[in-house]
């Protein structure tokens, strides 16, 4: 009888089972209704193929993406799964095909579209067979308050009272409570049978750059990615456009996609995208709900989107192979006017939820520390880890920072003096003393700043207004649709008590820790490219997607691994009993010819281990901040010039001494005065519960000491441990 464990291994070539994966297996297996939240990419499919090899009978699944069931179907078949789909847009005879294959329970899988499920003869069909298990796939389409409500959805639990002993699994990358309510209440589940994993995306590298100019910076980074796949989305069909034939001016293989196109174009533009025989797609955002590419290595938001929740699904369409993938956000405070623009057609309420998204989503543009904490806050959930190592500003060394100190006063009592209405465009304008309309109608040629910052061209005006907004000085004001305000922080900037840091950089750059430099920088390339020619032909010869065959991470596994026998190929990532018997000896032949070209030998996995020690040599901030705190500078200042919270400082030092590192002696009490009198009390909780996890410590002091406050503790202690200097 095989198991979860075996199946996984044995037939999808998995090491192991990712987060909830076994535990929501284990959940239907026994027959308990199951809801499953994971991000997309999370691997929610095999939650309820590997059961569907299990139970005796047949798994429905219903789901509304009739591109994605073919490919899903495919993706079984490879593996050797029977699977088989229904819907309005298979060809009469194999529809039938396919359903006397249910009937004789030669499948394990139906895939259908919920209208499908619906008519009476699907009803039928599956009277005649045992039912074990019904999944809803995409469930939130079942909420009106989900993002893509489809009312058929609606009717699922009517279906399934006439299936009692069948049982049913909705899964959905969908995080809000609302809709996950909504789910459980219309299919009648149990309270309490869910599993929401984490939706950190850790292979994703999260940036966001400002838009200086936007064409330029995308050729920069897109040069980095030659012959990679990859998604740029843009705002209007225009762009879309205007950007694709640009892109192909310069040589890349680019396409683009955007609701105007026909049908069938679009079709094929998608498919060409998933035969890799295009690398970039650029598209609005009606590209992408159908897509299971799983090597999408980069993500470009050319313009801003619409909310986080947007952003999210967005990029989420990178890296399902787990590999690293790139998500670059341009900036731009034009474009926040656009997205404002098109609020004004909506009625007040919607106004408000709009742009009480946007809000959020500026936040995270304008974040200082860890991107991952403002996304997964946003889904309800926490980013535990100081250092993700894998953002923008996770791995940013210390910057070249310059005094703009007059410039910023320049700038703030403009902003001031024109009333707290304006955006940085118009009040970088009448610091540069333009003459335009607008400017003379309201009188601002005659204020005191009127043409008093030609030392900076506007762009670098723009430039300096996004570093005090995201260091705190201005905000952006709701009433003013945007306009710029002053805080309470550039009062003493104004009165020079402070001095204001900025860096000037005009072009695009890429983060310190590109992704090459961490994770697969070390498979070989020239044994990459060529098992990929031999994937595409093989892939051609089927008329499938290349990643049906193997994914990208299979590739690069065979290609830093070097597999020759069949033993040290069933290692590989992705490599079933299936897939080898297919297509192994084929693959290892190449392998083979190629190593005793170059005179290689075949790795042991061992290397896989040792290469992630390997990784990350780039300096990270914590070690940037324990050097700064050596020097001696103060918790304070360094909190400052970071523009991150003394907490966070502390997290930094205390990495910085687990790590190894010598801090340099200080007496934490000055900083923390309270520290002193919580002393015992802290000491005995962190000897009852140890020192790794801080949560228990927390809690056993009945949440009465911050956390803020057991780091300083737990600092303290390893500096008094260290050898005196
Ligand atoms: P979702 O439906 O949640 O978007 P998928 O089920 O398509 O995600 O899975 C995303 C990718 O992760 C697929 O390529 C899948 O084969 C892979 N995957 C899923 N589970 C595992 C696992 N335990 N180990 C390795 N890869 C996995
Ligand atoms: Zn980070």
């Amino acid at each position: 009888m095989p198991t979860p464990q075996s199946i996984l291994k044995d037939i999808f070539g998995y090491k192991e089972f990712r987060q909830y994966q076994h535990e929501v297996i284990d959940s239907v297996l026994q027959k308990n209704d199951t809801l499953v939240v994971m991000p997309t990419g999370g691997g929610k499919s095999i939650c309820y193929q590997i059961p569907a090899m299990i139970f005796p009978g047949l798994t429905v699944v219903i789901s509304p993406l009739i591109s994605l069931m073919k490919d899903q179907v495919n993706q079984l078949n490879q593996i050797g799964i029977p699977a088989v789909v229904l819907n309005s847009s298979i060809p009469n005879q194999e529809y039938a095909e396919n359903m006397r294959q249910v009937e004789q329970g030669t499948v394990k899988l139906l895939y259908v579209a919920p209208e499908t499920l619906l008519l009476q003869r699907t009803q039928n069909l599956l009277q005649g067979v045992q039912l074990d298990c019904i999944t809803v796939d995409e469930a939130h389409c079942i909420s009106e308050w989900g993002h893509d409500f489809r009312p058929e959805y609606r009717q699922i639990a009517e279906v399934r009272r006439h299936f009692p002993q069948a049982v049913c699994i909705a899964l959905t990358a969908t995080a809000t409570p609302r809709v996950q309510n909504d789910i459980k209440n219309s299919l009648n589940f149990p309270a309490g049978n869910e599993f929401i994993a984490s939706f950190d995306r850790k292979n994703l590298l999260l940036q966001v750059v400002d838009k200086i100019d936007a064409m330029q910076q995308t050729l920069d980074f897109l040069n980095k990615h030659k012959g990679e796949s990859g998604i740029i989305y843009c705002f209007s069909r225009n762009q879309v456009d205007e950007t694709a034939a640009l892109l192909q001016d310069y040589g890349f293989s680019a396409l683009p996609y955007h609701a105007g196109m026909d049908a069938a174009d679009r079709d094929k533009t998608q498919d060409k995208f998933l035969r890799d025989d295009v690398d970039i797609i650029v598209a609005t955002v009606a590209f992408g709900m159908g897509i299971n590419k799983s090597n999408v290595r980069f993500v470009v938001h050319y313009d801003l989107p619409k909310n986080i929740e947007s952003y999210y699904q967005e990029i989420g369409r990178a890296g399902r192979d787990d590999l690293p993938a790139e998500c670059l956000l341009f900036l731009g405070y034009g474009d926040i006017r656009k997205i404002r623009y098109f609020f004004k057609e909506k009625s007040d309420n919607e106004r408000h939820i709009a742009e009480t998204q946007l809000q959020a989503l500026l936040r995270y543009t304008e974040y200082n520390d860890c991107r991952r904490k403002p996304l997964l806050n946003y889904f309800g959930q926490e980013y535990e880890k100081q250092n993700c190592g894998m953002c923008d500003n996770c791995c940013s060394d210390q910057k070249e920072l310059q005094d703009f100190t007059i410039q910023a006063q320049k700038f703030l009592s403009c902003v001031k003096r024109t009333g707290e209405i304006f955006g940085a465009l118009y009040i970088a304008d009448v610091l540069r003393g333009s003459k335009n309309r607008r400017i003379l109608n309201f009188r601002h040629n005659k204020l005191s700043t009127y043409d008093i910052g030609g030392e900076l061209t506007k762009k670098q005006w723009g430039l300096l207004s996004n570093q005090l907004l995201r260091q705190g000085f201005l905000l952006r004001s709701e009433e003013a649709n945007g306009g710029l305000r002053l805080t309470e922080k550039a009062l003493p900037l104004l009165r020079s008590e402070e001095k204001f840091y900025a860096e000037m950089v005009e072009d695009y750059q890429a983060p310190r820790t590109s992704i090459r430099d961490i994770d697969i920088s070390n498979y070989d390339r020239e044994l990459f490219e060529e098992l990929r020619k031999y994937r595409k032909r093989l892939a051609e010869e089927a008329n499938l997607p290349p990643y049906v065959i193997f994914s990208d991470k299979s590739l690069v596994d065979m290609a830093s691994l070097y597999p020759q026998s069949e033993a040290a190929f069933l290692m590989i990532h992705g490599v079933g009993a299936e897939k080898n018997k297919r297509h192994g000896m084929g693959f290892r032949q190449i392998i083979q010819r190629y190593c005793k070209s170059k005179g290689i030998e075949e790795k042991s996995t061992g290397h896989r281990r040792l290469k992630a020690q390997q990784r990350q040599k780039t300096p990270l901030k914590y070690m940037i901040i324990g050097e700064a705190f050596n020097q001696g500078t103060s918790i304070d200042q360094i909190a400052g010039h970071y523009n991150i919270q003394a907490q966070t400082v502390i997290n930094h030092l205390v990495r910085y001494a687990r790590e190894g590192n010598t801090v340099r002696h200080h007496n934490f009490s000055k900083d923390y005065p309270e520290l002193d009198s919580l002393k015992e009390k802290i000491a005995s909780a962190f000897a009852k519960h140890g020192d790794l996890r801080l949560g228990p410590v927390f809690a056993e002091l009945g949440g009465s000491v911050s956390y803020e406050l057991l780091n300083v503790f737990l600092l303290q202690n390893m500096v008094n441990a260290q050898e005196p200097a």
